[in-house]
């Protein structure tokens, strides 16, 4: 495959090992920049970019093709739950490869998916009872909201059409999720492609207009959140929310009590409620789903991203049967629910993400974890000595370091800085791999991250933030 494009040069052959080795780094990094449009990425940035291309990996390390090693801070964009090339899952996928890798699961089932769904039910928050397979968290969450649209069209109250979300919300990419999004600089573009969506001021404690007291800001949030329901009740079919911690919003934790009252509203004013746990599902949060943490069941709940342990694409919606029988019908009422794609319920992804929770188990990861959140906890605090940490936040093993440019107004830095890039650049240089979401440096460490590589990126996180306010002292 990589022959049919990589430039033979004569020279090049006849070089030593060493060179050759490099010559070929060089090379697919001139491929990747010559046929590549990558994901969220201003290109003309990357073009100028040394990049790195990831070869290998092994437990919460990864290769470059020039050799050098990385801590995958970010469990390689918040999926990875045992490391990489774990022997387990390894094997699990092996075996279903011997059986078959795809088959339709439009009129036709699958043993590895029924197996998930099983599983997936009897650990889901109770009253969650079917389980609707698809792609990514995207897709999950779009379900969610068609599911939630057509039950109440099926119940006759065919007002309920619109939706209600926190601010800032992030649900990923496509049209539905982005509608129901509030990330200003991902969604500003394609407003006139979405439908309009009731906002509710999501509780940011650090930058939340009348103080920073946790109680009083879930308090006021929650009493906006009632207000909306009130007057529009009639026309709300859901509210969405991702509950504890708002992910890609820039890590915002919700104070305790919030999402069991969120959950109190929504029943009471009759609007269903749908959980995105794409990011805080599969242990993220220290309980298998961040809803346990309060003892709530939504309606709908979006998983994806750990669901697999971090190996393929796969992503579920599941539904209580009160939702799931509201589309029972004769078959010429077209009330089926019309949706589904091509690889859904994919037999290698279904079989990886079964041997994933079993490894949970086999390791009583979630366990394990709790030192660890603890020792991330204790460590985070000592952030903020450094200057420029505005705030920093935590729910499990999922955290964001906020940078300030003045941390007693809490004025946020230019967007033309930087300050995120410029902090991840640094650790890249000492080996660690982070992602930034704007000024909040971002940790998500795989859940099986040992307590010495645990440390090694607290350290150069810390390194790196640090070096940068010293940056940025000089600078003024
Ligand atoms: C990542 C994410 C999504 C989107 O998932 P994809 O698999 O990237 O489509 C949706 N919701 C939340 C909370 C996420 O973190």
């Amino acid at each position: 495959m990589k022959t049919l494009v990589l430039k033979k040069n004569s020279s090049q052959k006849r070089s030593a090992p060493g060179l050759q080795k490099s010559g070929r780094c060089a090379n697919l990094e001139a491929l990747d920049k010559a046929f590549i449009w990558h994901p969220f990425t201003q290109m003309r940035d990357w073009q100028e970019e040394e990049i790195l291309v990831i070869e290998k990996a092994k437990g919460v390390w990864l290769w470059d093709t020039r050799g050098r090693r990385y801590l995958d801070g970010v469990s390689s964009l918040w999926c990875n739950v045992h490391g990489h090339r774990v022997p387990e899952l390894d094997r699990a996928l092996r075996v279903q490869l011997g059986r078959v890798a795809h088959s339709t699961f439009l009129g036709l089932s699958n043993v590895p998916a029924i197996l998930l769904a099983e599983k997936l039910v009897a650990m889901a928050p109770a009253g969650l009872k079917r389980v609707f397979y698809s792609d990514s968290g995207s897709e999950a969450v779009e379900i969610a909201l068609k599911m939630a649209f057509q039950y109440w069209q099926h119940k006759g109250k065919k007002s309920k059409t619109k939706f209600a979300r926190l601010t800032n919300a992030y649900h990923g990419d496509t049209l539905g999720s982005v509608s129901v999004g509030g990330i200003e600089l991902f969604h500003q573009i394609y407003r006139p492609l979405l439908f309009e969506t009731h906002a509710v001021p999501a509780p940011y404690v650090y930058r939340w207009p009348t103080g920073s007291d946790p109680g009083r800001v879930r308090d006021e949030s929650l009493a906006a959140m009632e207000k909306l329901f009130q007057d529009k009740h009639e026309e709300i079919a859901a509210f969405v929310m991702e509950p504890v911690m708002q992910g890609a919003a820039g890590m915002i934790d919700q104070p305790r009590g919030y999402i069991s009252r969120a959950r109190e509203l929504t029943k009471k004013y009759n609007i269903l409620l749908i959980f995105d746990e794409v990011a805080t599902g599969f242990g993220r949060t220290g309980a298998m789903f961040a809803s346990e943490l309060e003892g709530v069941s939504p309606d709908l709940m979006a998983a994806a991203k750990g669901l697999t342990g971090g190996y393929l694409p796969l992503a579920v919606t599941l539904a209580t049967e009160e939702i799931y029988e509201a589309f029972l019908g004769k078959h010429e009422a077209f009330k089926a629910f019309f949706h589904g794609h091509t690889y859904t319920a994919n037999p290698l992804a279904c079989a990886v993400a079964l041997a994933s929770l079993e490894l949970f188990e086999k390791k009583r990861l979630l366990e394990a974890l709790k030192p660890r959140i603890e020792r991330l906890r204790k460590r985070l605090r000592e952030f903020l000595k450094i200057p420029i940490v505005g705030d920093v936040r935590q729910a499990g093993f999922m955290a964001g370091i906020e940078l300030v440019k003045d941390r007693t107004t809490k004025e946020p830095f230019d967007p033309a800085e930087k300050i995120g890039i410029r902090v991840i650049r640094r650790a890249r240089q000492m080996g660690v791999i982070l992602r930034p979401l704007g000024p909040v440096v971002v940790l998500m460490p795989p859940l099986a991250i040992g307590g010495p590589e645990l440390e090694k990126l607290l350290d150069v996180t810390y390194e790196a933030v640090a070096q940068e306010a010293a940056a940025c002292q000089e600078r003024d």
